[in-house]
């Protein structure tokens, strides 16, 4: 399995705090200070009670588990077409939220709905100085 180049991040004003936090080698998470509620994607309000002024980043736990999961055979986009075949999944964050992402550092037939895993980080290599890096998870 060929490691993904994935495509540069754009932070904007509502996805900074999450950026910056993977380039620390940390997953960032948001949670609203009204209702409690735990969100992914980061967003400018709360999904549920639409508060716009109480949200705090928080660092996660950046643990998890396998909701569901593909093996990707076929990607024609660049820096994914040359490391098919990987596994993509839905992580259910400890936390709560479900995060997209991809099963790395291992083989396929290895990952099953269920089975827990942990965040890592790949740093991009860029010219803007922005310190991202993209979040992945492995095998824990
Ligand atoms: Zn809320």
């Amino acid at each position: 399995m060929n490691e993904i180049k994935h495509p540069l991040p754009y932070a904007s004003w509502e996805t900074r705090g999450y950026w910056e936090g993977a380039g620390r080698g940390e997953l960032v998470l948001q949670r609203c200070l009204q209702c409690g509620l735990v969100q992914h994607r980061p967003r400018g309000i709360c999904v549920h009670c639409l508060e716009s002024g109480g949200l705090e980043h928080f660092v996660a736990s950046g643990n998890g588990e396998v909701y569901t999961f593909t093996v990707t055979e076929q990607n024609q986009a660049r820096g994914f077409a040359e490391a098919c075949p990987y596994v993509m999944a839905y992580v259910t964050l400890d936390e709560g939220p479900r995060i997209l992402t991809v099963i790395t550092d291992c083989a396929a037939d290895d990952v099953a709905v269920g089975i827990r895993v942990k965040a890592h980080f790949v740093d991009q290599e860029r010219d803007d100085g922005e310190p991202f890096a993209v979040p992945v998870f492995r095998l824990d």
